[in-house]
C-alpha cells in the first residue's frame, strides 16, 4: 500500500492542530472519510436528491437505484446469501436495539438466558438488560482474563439449554481483542441459541463471511468503516428476519394498511420504516469499495505493523523508565490495531490533553465499557487506535511524546 497516496484521499488529515500536524489516532471512535465518499454526498444533494422506492419520476428512480446499489455492495462485503438479508439502520446501536426489541420480545421468556461478554460496549449490554427485565430473562457474562482474552474455560459452564441469545463483540473497542467467534457460534448453536455479533470494530479490520461463520445476526456502523455517520447495517438470516415482528411502524414497512389491520412488507423493507438516510447510504457504497480496493489483507498487515511498533516502543520505554511506567491494557494475542494504556500516576484525561496539545488525537475515558473498566479496577484508559492511513512516523511521534512525559515526572 502506498500510504502517501492513500493519505491524499483523506483531506481532513492535512491540517494543523495546536500548531502541529494532526495525528489522528482515534479511529476506533470514528474513521475519516475518503474524498470519494465526501464527493458522493455532495453529488447526491446537487444532482439526484429524491425520496426513494415509490416515485414515478427520474430522480426518484435514480436515487432508488443508487440506494439499492449500496445494499448489493454490502451483501458482497459481508458475503450474505441474499441482498434482502441486509437492512439499513443508523448504526450498531440501533441494530442491537432492533434485535432485542423484536427477536427478544418475541422469543425470550422468564428464566431464559442471554449470554454476553465482560468486554461488551454499553450498546450490547443495555438493550439486553432492558428486554431481560421486561421478560424476566437472565443476563449472563463470559469473564475476561487479565490479558484481555475471554476466559473460554468458563464457556461450557455458562451455556445451558436456557441460553437463547449470545450477543458478542467480534473485536473489543477498549482492548482490541479479536474474539474467537467461530467457537462461540458453534457452542451457541449446539444448545439452540441464536448469535448476534457486534461488528463495530471488526468491519474495518477483519474479512467478513457471515455464511461461512454461520452468523445469525451481524451489526455494523458505516462511520467506523470510512463511511458517513448515521448509516449502519443489520444482517440477519432470512428465516429469522421473516419470523420477527417489525421494529417501527410507518411508511415503507407495510404492504396494505386499513383501520381493521395492517399487513407488513417483505424484508428488508419490513425493518426500514420511514424515509431512510438516503444520501449517506448512497455515499457509504464508496467507502466499502475503497476498503475492498485496498484489500483487508493489506490493511491488516499495515495496521499490525503500526500496532506492533507502538507496543514494542512502550515496552522499550518501560525498560528505561521502570516496568510499570506505562501499563498496557489489552495484550491479547489476536488483536485489531487498538491499544489502551495508562501512564503511572497520571489520569488518562491529563495524558489525552497533553497529547492534544501536540496535535495527537487519542480517546480517553471508559470507552462505553464501564463494566470492563471496573474489572480492571480503573476509571478509564488512554486509547490509541490506528487506521491504514496512519504512518510509522506518527507512531514514533506518539512514543516520543510519551517519553517526554515520563522524563518530566
Ligand atoms: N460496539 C462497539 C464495539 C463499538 O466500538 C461501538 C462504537 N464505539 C458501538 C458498539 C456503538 O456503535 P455506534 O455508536 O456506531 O452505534
Amino acid at each position: 500500500m502506498n500510504i502517501q497516496e492513500i493519505r491524499a484521499q483523506f483531506p481532513i488529515l492535512h491540517q494543523e492542530v495546536n500548531g502541529k500536524p494532526l495525528i489522528y489516532f482515534d479511529n476506533a471512535a470514528t474513521t475519516q472519510k475518503p474524498l470519494r465518499v465526501i464527493e458522493a454526498l455532495q453529488e447526491y444533494y446537487q444532482l439526484h436528491n429524491a425520496n426513494i422506492h415509490r416515485g414515478a419520476h427520474a430522480l426518484a428512480d435514480r436515487s432508488t437505484g443508487f440506494f439499492e446499489d449500496t445494499r448489493k455492495v454490502v451483501q458482497t462485503f459481508i458475503h450474505a446469501n441474499e441482498v434482502e438479508e441486509c437492512i439499513f439502520t443508523k448504526g450498531v446501536t440501533e441494530g442491537i436495539n432492533l434485535i432485542a426489541q423484536t427477536w427478544g420480545r418475541k422469543n425470550l421468556q422468564a428464566g431464559d438466558e442471554v449470554l454476553i461478554t465482560h468486554m461488551e460496549h454499553h450498546s450490547n449490554i443495555v438493550p439486553w438488560q432492558m428486554i431481560c427485565a421486561e421478560k424476566g430473562a437472565i443476563l449472563k457474562v463470559i469473564p475476561v482474563l487479565p490479558n484481555g482474552e475471554l476466559d473460554l474455560n468458563k464457556l461450557d459452564d455458562l451455556f445451558s439449554v436456557r441460553t437463547k441469545m449470545v450477543a458478542c463483540v467480534w473485536a473489543s473497542n477498549a482492548l482490541g481483542t479479536i474474539n474467537p467467534i467461530e467457537e462461540i457460534i458453534q457452542k451457541a448453536h449446539a444448545v439452540g441459541a441464536v448469535v448476534l455479533i457486534d461488528g463495530a470494530q471488526a468491519g474495518s479490520h477483519i474479512p467478513i463471511n457471515v455464511q461461512q461463520l454461520d452468523i445469525d445476526f451481524l451489526v455494523l456502523s458505516g462511520h467506523k468503516l470510512y463511511g458517513p455517520t448515521g448509516v449502519g447495517v443489520l444482517y440477519g438470516k432470512r428465516a429469522l428476519l421473516e419470523k420477527m415482528p417489525p421494529y417501527q411502524g410507518g411508511g415503507e414497512m407495510i404492504k396494505e394498511v386499513s383501520f381493521e389491520g395492517t399487513t407488513y412488507n417483505e424484508i428488508p423493507f419490513k425493518y426500514e420504516a420511514g424515509t431512510p438516510n438516503i444520501g449517506d447510504v448512497i455515499a457509504f457504497k464508496y467507502a466499502l469499495e475503497y476498503v475492498n480496493q485496498l484489500g483487508k489483507d493489506n490493511i491488516i498487515a499495515w495496521e499490525n505493523q503500526l500496532l506492533n511498533t507502538f507496543t514494542k516502543g512502550v515496552i522499550g520505554l518501560n525498560q528505561t523508565y521502570g516496568e510499570d511506567a506505562i501499563q498496557l491494557i489489552g495484550t491479547a494475542k489476536n488483536k485489531v490495531a487498538v491499544q489502551s494504556f495508562l501512564l503511572k500516576n497520571k489520569h488518562p484525561f491529563d495524558t489525552g490533553m497533553m497529547l492534544d496539545a501536540l496535535g495527537i488525537a487519542v480517546r480517553t475515558g471508559h470507552h462505553c465499557t464501564q463494566p470492563l473498566m471496573k474489572r480492571y479496577e480503573i476509571e478509564g484508559t488512554v486509547r490509541a487506535s490506528f487506521a491504514f492511513y496512519n504512518t510509522l512516523e506518527e507512531v514514533e511521534t506518539l512514543l516520543a511524546a510519551l517519553e517526554k512525559m515520563l522524563k518530566r515526572r
